[in-house]
């Protein structure tokens, strides 16, 4: 199922090395940190004897400030992981995945190698994670099982329902056809249009207030309408509607009777 939030989200990856690479480049880390230990907040302190990669993800000012100048891992790669690094870039590039690279990303949780990914969007807000995984070859060895490569991920279903849901609301402003009708004139017969065009599964819309002509016009306009139908008292008389092209402006007059099937062809051509 396409959920077509993808619009709204960029892909950060970068490499954190494997067990062959790690360790120098945790032992530089260390290094670099502890120079400048009187900057980091309380939890790196912890950090810097367990994990000081972590500390690259600190979201404390102090910390970033350090971090900023902090070795990375993707400088600090083996033969091996650099290849496999250049090989998933290759990869992407060829499925046309866009991505950043994002040296300052890491995991928390050390059975992760090489790959590191995160799905982030600026449309909930700061900038946040929907969806974040990598690459943890090793795990099920160290589980009891056999010594395959793995990888997973995690997202978050409020922050994917968030964006479901932007997408729907900007869904709206893309209308096929907007009818334009006048109360006592053609209301009914735009209300029954529409219902028409609707089953169709064609995106119809109408003003229910029946506003002046060019008030109907903007309407249409904002809902961003492919036809405009106008239903006035001159075509009510002929049984024919004028359908205005609003991308060409051009304008026809059509038998009513013939208006659905005529706006179907017009949309699978476009
Ligand atoms: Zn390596
Ligand atoms: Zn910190």
């Amino acid at each position: 199922m396409n959920l077509g939030i993808d619009k709204y989200i960029t892909m950060e990856i970068n490499s954190i090395g494997c067990p062959a690479c790690r360790p120098a480049y945790n032992e530089k880390l260390i290094e670099f940190f502890n120079k400048n230990i009187d900057n980091l907040c309380e939890d790196c302190v912890r950090r810097l004897g367990k994990n000081p990669m972590r500390i690259l993800d600190c979201k404390n000012e102090g910390c970033k400030a350090v971090t900023k100048d902090a070795p990375v891992a993707i400088d600090n790669l083996c033969g091996e992981c650099e290849e496999h690094f250049e090989g998933v870039k290759g990869y992407l590039d060829t499925l046309e995945v866009p991505y950043n690279v994002n040296p300052m990303m890491v995991r928390g949780l050390d059975y992760y190698v090489r790959t590191a990914f995160e799905m982030v969007t600026d449309k909930l807000g700061s900038q946040s994670a929907v969806g974040a995984g990598g690459r943890y070859d090793g795990l099920i060895k160290l589980l009891g099982g056999p010594d395959i490569p793995g990888i997973g991920f995690a997202t978050g279903i409020d922050r994917m329902v968030a964006l479901c849901m932007l997408n729907e609301t900007e869904k709206e402003n893309e209308t096929d056809v907007f009818v334009v009708s006048f109360k006592d004139v053609s209301d009914k017969t735009a209300m029954k249009l529409v219902n028409g065009f609707r089953s169709a599964g064609i995106i119809a819309d109408m003003d229910y207030d029946f506003k002046k002509m060019k008030k109907q016009f903007s309407l249409a306009d904002k809902n961003g309408a492919r036809f405009t139908i106008i239903l006035g008292e001159d075509e009510m008389v002929k049984n024919t509607a004028a359908v205005k092209d609003m991308e060409t402006g051009s304008q026809e007059e059509i038998d009513i009777d013939n208006i659905i099937k005529y706006i179907s062809d017009k949309l699978r051509r476009n």
